[in-house]
């Protein structure tokens, strides 16, 4: 086991102890887990805190790691991430019917670094809805699609409907309709499973949209692009990639010649 009390430079609490409240600001231990799981956490939240559109939290909240119960929480190798606090702003896991896209945005970042997700739409055997208020996260499972996987389908369906506007009932099981919506937009799952959940986040927190051709300038700047390649300053490739420095070198020096009158 390892002992900490913040994860990536936030101070983590436990808001389900007596004298605190969920959603509240939880108490200050320390905490113990797998070191697999410290791992994978500190490498979601690293992603998290840099993807949120307000930057790293001042407090994460969890509902616990090491506990007396069946499964992975016994061996201190699952996580249940309640939500977090941006100074007197906070995002709850219960938020989720109010802020759909954000909710998603943070649940597919937990799914790149964790097999197990387990949602706001899980139904537990007598039929219960025990996972609204937070993530269930473990590794117990490999990262990527399982179309077998209840959990699994479960959060690809909630991100098809919530993000990506597809029709879809969330069921948990895989079939026809799923199938569709990845089709729709333009996922393979079984190929593109990152892929997805990296636009996911993008799309959720308002990031930049996807360019439809990799080919094409984009339409504010056609103008100017068609312009630099007949100047012969660029080559008319790739206008979406970044700069190198030795491609700076050569466009500068080209700039440099235009400018400067012949001698004699
Ligand atoms: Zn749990």
């Amino acid at each position: 086991m390892v002992e900490f009390t913040s994860v990536v430079g936030v101070p983590l609490r436990y808001d389900r102890a007596t004298g605190t409240s969920y959603g509240g600001k939880g108490l200050a231990m320390k905490f113990s887990a797998a070191p697999q799981l410290k791992t994978a956490l500190d490498k979601a939240c690293a992603e998290l805190w840099q993807r949120l559109p307000e930057g790293r939290p001042s407090i994460l909240l969890t509902g616990g790691i090491l506990a007396e119960k069946a499964g992975e929480h016994a061996k201190g190798a699952a996580f249940d991430f309640d939500g977090f606090w941006h100074g007197e702003r906070r995002f709850m896991a219960d938020d989720y019917p109010q802020r759909k896209a954000y909710y998603c945005g943070i649940q597919a970042v937990l799914m790149k670094h964790f097999g197990v997700v387990i949602n706001w739409h899980w139904v537990n055997r007598r039929g219960q809805q025990d996972h609204k208020d937070h993530w269930h996260i473990d590794l117990s499972a490999p990262i990527g699609w399982r179309p077998g996987g209840k959990s699994c389908v479960l959060c690809a369906q909630t991100i098809l409907r919530d993000v990506w506007g597809q029709a879809l009932t969330i069921d948990g099981s895989y079939g026809a309709k799923t199938a569709g919506a990845f089709a729709a937009i333009g996922i393979d799952p079984k190929e593109d499973w990152m892929k997805f959940l990296d636009r996911t986040a993008d799309r959720a927190f308002g990031a930049a949209p996807v360019v439809a051709d990799p080919d094409k300038p984009s339409a504010w700047a056609a103008e100017d692009w068609a312009r630099a390649e007949e100047l012969g300053l660029l080559d008319g490739t790739r206008p979406h990639d970044t700069v190198t420095r030795e491609e700076l070198a050569v466009v500068a020096l080209r700039l440099l010649d235009k400018a400067t009158p012949p001698a004699g």
